[in-house]
């Protein structure tokens, strides 16, 4: 059912390129993603772009200014003493921090501001200033321009997120999820019917597949929401729960399922350069009995899936993705997934954890012409043993840490990937089959990028549009999912 009207999505990469061009050109060469997010608020345009301070180079934005100002209201008010290398800065509600210098490490204070985030807080800002000596602008100035920040703070951190559009699109996210799903599944195979029983279309036994997924009810209760669908005109019949439960064993649901997560990364092309890999896992009710031989002991295990997945940092849309059982070595599917998404991507970057540290897999990056982040073992050499790129990462993890982990730390963006994931469809499977759990798995994937996009549609305004019109799909015959 493609009713002109209510076709959804699938061009959201046009604008989002569009913003992207917009945001690189404003950002001067060597920042990082943290400047680049303050200078999409900026208001600060005119001031300079960092400051050093204690020999660290920070970046300057909004919540820095409001801890100096704060700092040299300290200052002002001179509750600052000091004994050697200790200053003592007596801060809100008379509480005392000690400020402490090091050759080495610059400033450090002992206040929660400065523990728990990496950041120069107000009363090194004051000692600073104390230590400098100069005269200081009078108070009053001082305070007003504080509160005139700290206004433009509150106000811009209001928009961080757009509630109204946030709250609509979560209320109609189910029918939003129902439209797209439909929309990428009418690209699937469709069956030739013989004269045997009439089977069931593999549009209609996916679509109900994702839908109970997403749904985190067992097949039964999901019968209600299989009349829905059939009501709607989704599917073409009402589908029996024991005909969903045969089609989330069938490895073909794997392979469409595998069809579909690419198609809804394809809008996605232009925008995602930057991509990091990680694993993680989802639990099962399933035990598996196995013979310990060291002990001749039979020993009971439960089972869990690993879902491996290669995501862009930008969107957080996952561009490949490999279920297995937990046994298996993370470096396994880290090529499939890498050669899946080069196939439509163009990578830049690739960060990994320890876990993918190898030989071969940097090879594999630096082949693909894209440059690989992932930290050494503490027990590996940079010893090339033939492989010169091998050598080459090493000097760059040792000679430049600070460097590498900017770029490293794109990685916990991945993990968020699997946090979002798991909060909203489940981190328990019901399926007790191994196919089952490895579509079950997959069709969690899929409901995580179709949420992506429709948080892309709602949040940045992206136009929709068909999606066939961009010649996407000219592959529905041929390829990955011909019908048996
Ligand atoms: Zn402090």
């Amino acid at each position: 059912m493609l009713e002109d009207s209510n076709i959804y999505v699938l061009n959201t990469w046009n604008k989002r390129k569009k913003e992207k061009e917009k945001d690189q050109g404003k950002i001067t060469t060597g920042s990082n993603k943290l400047d680049e997010e303050s200078s999409a608020k900026s208001i600060e345009s005119n001031e300079p772009e960092k400051q050093s301070v204690s020999g660290i180079t920070l970046p300057k934005r909004l919540p820095d200014q409001i801890r100096k100002l704060r700092g040299l209201l300290i200052a002002k008010r001179g509750s600052i003493k000091r004994n050697h290398k200790v200053w003592t800065v007596k801060g809100d509600q008379n509480k005392e921090y000690q400020v402490k210098f090091d050759k080495m490490k610059g400033f450090s204070c002992n206040c929660p501001d400065s523990e728990h985030r990496i950041t120069c807080c107000k009363h090194v800002y004051a000692v600073e200033a104390f230590e400098d000596g100069s005269e200081l602008p009078p108070k009053d100035e001082l305070s007003s321009k504080l509160r005139e920040l700290e206004e433009q703070h509150e106000e811009a951190s209001k928009f961080t997120q757009n509630w109204s559009a946030y709250n609509t699109y979560q209320c109609t996210e189910k029918e939003a999820l129902y439209k797209i799903l439909d929309e990428i599944c009418e690209f699937l195979p469709e069956y030739q019917q013989g004269n045997g029983r009439p089977k069931t279309p593999p549009k209609d036994s996916t679509f109900c597949s994702v839908a109970k997924v997403y749904s985190m009810l067992s097949g039964r209760r999901f019968d209600t929401d299989v009349r829905y669908l059939h009501e709607k005109g989704y599917i073409q019949s009402h589908v029996h729960y024991n005909t969903i439960l045969n089609c989330m064993k069938s490895s073909e649901l794997e392979s469409w399922l595998q069809y579909l997560i690419d198609i809804t990364g394809l809008p996605f092309v232009n925008v995602e350069n930057i991509f990091a890999v990680d694993s993680s896992g989802f639990s099962t009710s399933v035990t598996d009995t196995w013979y310990e031989h060291k002990y001749q002991v039979k020993k009971d295990e439960r089972i869990w899936m690993k879902c491996h997945i290669m995501a862009g940092l930008d969107s957080k849309i996952i561009t490949a993705a490999k279920v297995t059982q937990h046994r298996v070595n993370d470096n396994i599917p880290f090529s499939d997934l890498i050669y899946r998404t080069a196939e439509r991507f163009n990578i830049e970057e690739i960060s990994a954890d320890k876990a993918y540290s190898s030989k071969s897999n940097i090879e594999l990056i630096r082949k693909l012409g894209a440059e690989p982040f992932i930290p050494f073992k503490n027990n590996l050499t940079g010893k090339s043993r033939g492989v010169s790129e091998w050598a080459e990462e090493y000097r760059k993890f040792v000679n430049n840490k600070a460097e590498f982990s900017k770029h490293f730390g794109n990685r916990n963006k991945v993990e968020s990937v699997f946090n979002m994931m798991k909060s909203k469809f489940g981190v328990q499977l019901k399926s007790r089959d191994e196919q089952a759990l490895i579509n079950e798995v997959l069709c969690k994937v899929l409901c995580h990028n179709i949420c992506v996009l429709i948080h892309e549609v709602n949040e940045n305004n992206v136009e929709l549009q068909p999606m066939y019109q961009y010649g996407i799909m000219d592959n529905k015959e041929g390829g990955v999912c011909a019908s048996d």
